[in-house]
Formats: structure tokens, C-alpha cells, sequence
């Protein structure tokens, strides 16, 4: 028999009469990261997930990477399947987990056995397969508290498997459950992040970015692109919306007191971000606004930016250091990217003494000499959609 992975189902298995759908969301989810490894069939029973090939050619390596990648499963393990029969799942054990076996000092076996029709219990099970394994190796010692080694056996409906470690799954929701949302993603090391912590709790995203040409370049924007697909193993395949921010940007400049000008840009981006949830179908907008990081990052201006819509603005990383974000940034392999030295539309126009507690009420004053919709709308118009796959 094959080889196969499993997936064993985190938080979601708590959801009552909603987890068949969870369970068909992670299934789907999973099957479309397995695209590129190979035909593998998927299915869910008693709370763990399927993976196995359907064909010798599958890449096992790279199908284990991606599970580790899909929201909604706590934790994922390769193992071997075999027959229901004891001296079976010795030799596989012996097999599969040999040179394991030989690392190890100390040992123990665990069995499970929802397959109830099996002879022997989960105790009688794990006695003989200890008992087995204690003279075959004879370097072993068996150590029920702390060993070096746990083998698994399960015994299930299907088939029996036999792994070792379970290693840590990407936690969270399955991407889609909890419905759809807009991150606006800029170049920078907390976007990205935050776009992870929410696909993480089951959001679809559409991407939005400022695009602020000729004063960022192209370069800059390909950077943006590239942290798209950074995040797509997570994700899914992205829809980057690239608006053109220039006219605004240089209409604020000209037509607007220069220390109110980041949070009108913000304000500006908030309702282009809002037209795109409108019209993908998103029920809310996330940022990577940190509380206190920079000037627009105070109470009063996130008022003032969130009070252009009416939509959730989910800001997952507003209570953390820069030191958690960056920790997070690295694991994800978004860091070495979001460093790249690309000016972004916000450094540009920056200026020397931003308003660190803008009122609602001076944002509206200084609007009204603008033609706030029109903007809008232009820059939705000249909209830019540029769509990132998950292939490898
Ligand atoms: P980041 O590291 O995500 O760039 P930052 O610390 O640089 O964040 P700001 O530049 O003030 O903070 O931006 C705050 C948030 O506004 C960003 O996290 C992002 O969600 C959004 N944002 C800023 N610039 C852009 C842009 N050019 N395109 C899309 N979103 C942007
Ligand atoms: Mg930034």
C-alpha cells in the first residue's frame, strides 16, 4: 500500500452541524493545492482527512509542504497504510519508521482503534507491537513518559495506518468559510501579514494596492505581486486590484493642508477599497495598521479612515510590537521581500508633520473642495487586475 498523508482536523471539528461544510471547504481547499504534486484523491472521515495518491508519479514531498500550508487543519503526518492485520502493521512499522527506529533510545507504541470490529484492543494492540519491536531492536528500551520515539497506529474503518510525529498544521479555518474580504496590501512588512492572520480565520481576500506611478516604480509594484504570491500557498489564488493613486495623491498635494494629507490619502483608499468589496462581493476590509507606528496609526486618525464606510475594518496585527509582525513575516517567508528597499506610495508624499489627532470634522472641511466621488471613481476605473496562481 501507499503512502498517504493525513490531516487532522483542528478547531473546526467543533462546529457542530456546520462541519460538514467546514470539512468540504478544507477538501476542497486542499485539493487545489495538490494540483501541482499530482492525482490525489481527498476524502474525511472521523475528523481526519485523506490525502492519497492515486498514481506512483505523485511528488509526496511537496503534497506533505502545501498540507501544511492549508487552513483548517491543526495538525498533518505522512504515514504508511496497511492490512487490519498485526504482523502487517509490524513490517510496516518496521518499514516505514526504520531508520527512526534505529535513531531512537527510548520508545513506546500507541494504538487507536476506531474500527471496533478489529480483534484486538487498542492495549492488546500496542502490547504485541511493543513486545515486537523490544526484540527486533534490541538497542531499544520502552519508556512510557518521555520517549525519544512515539510510533502511532490507528486502526480504521479503511485500512490501518502507522506514522510517527504528528507535525503542527497551519491551524486556523478553511480559506472561504468565513466569506470574503479586501486587504489592502502594500509593499511593506505588516500588510502582508495581516492579509496571512486573516486568511488564517477562513477569509477569501481580494488584494487592493496604490500604485503611485512614475513616483514608485515598477519595481515597487512587482514587489507587491511578488508578496501576493508569497501568500498564495496559504491563500489560494489572489486577485491583485492595482488602482492608480497618482491623481489623487497629486490633487491632495496641491488642494489640501499639507499636515492632514496621509489621512485623506487613507480616507481615499478606504472608499476605493469599499468600491472593490462592493463590487467582488466583500463584506469587509483588512489592514496592517498597528496602533501608535506611525502617524496615521493613532485613534483619532483610524476614526477618521474608517468613517468612510460602513464595512468591518479588521486591523489583525493593531495590538502588536514590530517584533511579533516580523516574526510572523519571516515564518511566512514574506520578510526577505517586504524589506526590499521599493519607495511605496506613503513614503512618497509623506508629510514633515503629519496630524497625529485629526478630527472627522477637519477631513470633511478639507474635502469639500474636492470632487471626492469623481476621484473615486476614476482611479476604480483605471483599475488594473492582475491575478497571482498558487502553482509552484
Ligand atoms: P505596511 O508594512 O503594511 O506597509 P506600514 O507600517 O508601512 O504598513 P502604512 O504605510 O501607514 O503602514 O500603511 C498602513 C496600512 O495601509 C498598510 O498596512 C496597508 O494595509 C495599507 N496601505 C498602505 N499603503 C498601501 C498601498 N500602497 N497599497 C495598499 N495598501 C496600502
Ligand atoms: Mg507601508
Amino acid at each position: 500500500m501507499n503512502d498517504i498523508i493525513l490531516l487532522k482536523l483542528g478547531e473546526l471539528v467543533l462546529k457542530g452541524l456546520n462541519r460538514h461544510n467546514f470539512e468540504e471547504q478544507l477538501m476542497a481547499n486542499a485539493k487545489r493545492r495538490l494540483h501541482t504534486c499530482g492525482d490525489f484523491k481527498v476524502t474525511t472521515k472521523q475528523s481526519i482527512t485523506y490525502v492519497e495518491p492515486k498514481s506512483g508519479d505523485c511528488d509526496m514531498d511537496a503534497a506533505f509542504e502545501a498540507m501544511k500550508k492549508v487552513f483548517g487543519a491543526a495538525g498533518v503526518c505522512r504515514c504508511r497504510a496497511c492490512e487490519k492485520d498485526k504482523e502487517a502493521m509490524l513490517s510496516a512499522v518496521k518499514e516505514f519508521l526504520g531508520p527512526q527506529l534505529m535513531a531512537a533510545k527510548t520508545f513506546k507504541v500507541e494504538c487507536k482503534r476506531s474500527d471496533k470490529t478489529f480483534p484486538l484492543n487498542s492495549i492488546q494492540l500496542a502490547q504485541y507491537l511493543g513486545g515486537e519491536l523490544d526484540d527486533a531492536y534490541p538497542h531499544l528500551t520502552a519508556d512510557m513518559h518521555h520517549p525519544d520515539l512515539t510510533v502511532y497506529v490507528e486502526v480504521r474503518d479503511a485500512a490501518a495506518f502507522v506514522h510517527g510525529d504528528t507535525e503542527p498544521g497551519a491551524g486556523g479555518l478553511p480559506v472561504g468559510m468565513g466569506g470574503r474580504a479586501v486587504s489592502l496590501l502594500s509593499g511593506g512588512i505588516d500588510s502582508p501579514v495581516a492579509s496571512w492572520m486573516m486568511a488564517k480565520r477562513g477569509l477569501c481576500l481580494e488584494m487592493v494596492h496604490f500604485f503611485s506611478y512614475p513616483y514608485t516604480s515598477p519595481e515597487a509594484k512587482q514587489k507587491v505581486l511578488d508578496l501576493a504570491k508569497i501568500l498564495t500557498p496559504w491563500t489560494g489564488r489572489l486577485v491583485v486590484h492595482v488602482v492608480p493613486f497618482t491623481a489623487i495623491q497629486e490633487e491632495l498635494r496641491r488642494s489640501c493642508p499639507e499636515e492632514l494629507f496621509t489621512v485623506l490619502m487613507r480616507r481615499f483608499m478606504m472608499r476605493i477599497a469599499a468600491e472593490v468589496a462592493k463590487r467582488t462581493g466583500s463584506g469587509a476590509l483588512v489592514t496592517g495598521e498597528s496602533l501608535g507606528q506611525v502617524a496615521s496609526q493613532t485613534m483619532e486618525a483610524m476614526r477618521c479612515t474608517g468613517a468612510v464606510t460602513d464595512l468591518p475594518i479588521f486591523r489583525p496585527v493593531v495590538g502588536m510590537d514590530k517584533e511579533e509582525i516580523v516574526r510572523i513575516s519571516r515564518k511566512i517567508g514574506a520578510f526577505e521581500t517586504s524589506i526590499l528597499p521599493y519607495e511605496d506610495c506613503c513614503t512618497v508624499f509623506t508629510p514633515k508633520h503629519p496630524r497625529l489627532k485629526p478630527t472627522l470634522a477637519e477631513c470633511l472641511r478639507s474635502e469639500e473642495k474636492l470632487d471626492v466621488e469623481g476621484l473615486v471613481q476614476a482611479a476604480v476605473e483605471g483599475i488594473e487586475r492582475v491575478h497571482i496562481s498558487a502553482e509552484r
